[in-house]
């Protein structure tokens, strides 16, 4: 959706000028005559003759992206989704006059979940992977989050859920240095991201792990699909402390930290919902019959090209996405576990682990963005 309140935050991606027209389906810049179209539910506001050395695999490879992440429909926020939407939600205290930025917002998810409590949601990013719901209801445009299309302090809160580990240090700058200049002073943005760091109580964690690869070893289940979720993970930040140095690099002060060690977190993800997928697929392969295998569901349903593993996934939440409304026990049973999966954070919140929750505050006064540490400049 491109509503008429998204158009006095706009600046000219490409020149920062406010010398913007809205035209019949395209906003044209003043100064620099870019125009920029309005598509079917966002807006196109990349910069124009400007390259970035660094691209997302998501941009790059659209297409065979948007078929594995199943991105079109909306499903509740539930499970390690529904552990980083409550967390968020809890650091950001959305209040109704709120104007939020999801920053890098995917499919629009986040947004969409938080819409019932703020003012606006505007959510961007570069690969246009959006999820319908997000398309009709949502203000959403196309945009880099190195030259944002969006003015100064145009913002009161933001949101960054997932992004930080796909980018390298450069990028991570300018992603947290833009997301700072659009928020008013004293704005405040939650992330949620990941480093390199082990948690303390790794060794029991790990334990949840070898059961999986247990019933891996069995052909019960696989993790393919998780494996090429993960596989762009760079986590420049490699410690908190890199976080927290990059966050102060852009004017974002650090208020709060949880961390997640995954203690029950892993346990549901590598024992108890891998285990519900294969029982959901199984069941669904007897009863179409003749067509035994996953893979002939999953055929229909995606096109052939994903591997084993991709498809069973795929096809265990479709199945259980018809279930997944308020008046389903499956949604509450799946509800329950989240809030299980959420006893990590209550209860090892303080221990310092990979990934982590940060709410930071953009500091009063004028923002003058630090400069990036170089071999001259230490
Ligand atoms: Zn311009």
């Amino acid at each position: 959706m491109v509503g008429r309140e998204l158009y006095p935050l706009l600046q000219c991606p490409t020149c920062s000028s406010r010398n913007l027209a809205v035209l019949e389906g395209a906003v044209l810049c003043g100064d620099c005559l870019n125009e920029y179209p309005i598509h079917q539910g966002y807006i196109d506001l990349m910069p124009r003759q400007t390259e970035f050395e660094y691209i997302s695999k998501y941009v790059s490879e659209e297409e065979h992206m948007g078929e594995e992440l199943d991105y079109r429909a909306m499903a509740p926020p539930l499970l390690a989704a529904g552990v980083r939407h409550r967390q968020v939600r809890r650091m950001l205290d959305l209040q109704p006059s709120d104007i939020v930025f999801d920053n890098a917002c995917g499919n629009g998810r986040f947004g969409l979940w938080n819409a019932d409590a703020a003012r606006l949601i505007v959510g961007s990013d570069p690969a246009v992977l959006f999820a319908d719901q997000a398309l009709a209801e949502m203000t959403l445009a196309q945009a880099d989050s190195r030259r944002l299309p969006f003015i100064d302090g145009a913002f009161d809160k933001a949101l960054s859920v997932d992004v930080l580990e796909h980018f390298p240090r450069d990028v991570i700058h300018d992603y947290l240095t833009e997301t700072a200049r659009v928020l008013r002073p004293g704005g405040r943005i939650a992330i949620f991201s990941n480093t390199k760091e082990m948690s303390p109580i790794q060794p029991l964690i790990n334990v949840s792990k070898r059961i999986g690869r247990f019933f891996v070893k069995r052909g019960v289940y696989d993790f393919d699909r998780e494996a090429r979720r993960k596989s762009d993970h760079i986590k420049a930040l490699e410690t908190w402390d890199d976080v927290e140095a990059a966050l102060v690099e852009a004017g974002l002060k650090p208020v709060r930290v949880v961390f997640w060690n995954s203690l029950f977190t892993s346990f549901v993800e590598h024992v108890l919902m891998k285990l519900g997928e294969a029982i959901i697929v199984g069941l669904r392969s007897r009863q179409s019959a003749g067509k035994s295998a996953p893979a002939a569901i999953a055929d229909q349903e995606l096109g052939a090209g994903a591997s084993a593993g991709t498809q069973r996934e795929i096809v265990a939440r479709r199945a259980m996405r018809r279930h997944l409304t308020k008046t389903s026990p499956i949604y509450w049973a799946l509800y329950a576990i989240t809030l299980l999966m959420e006893l990590d954070l209550w209860l090892f919140g303080w221990m310092r682990t990979g990934p982590y929750f940060v709410l930071a505050e953009k500091a009063e006064g004028r923002y003058i963005p630090a400069p990036l540490p170089s071999a001259d400049n230490p």
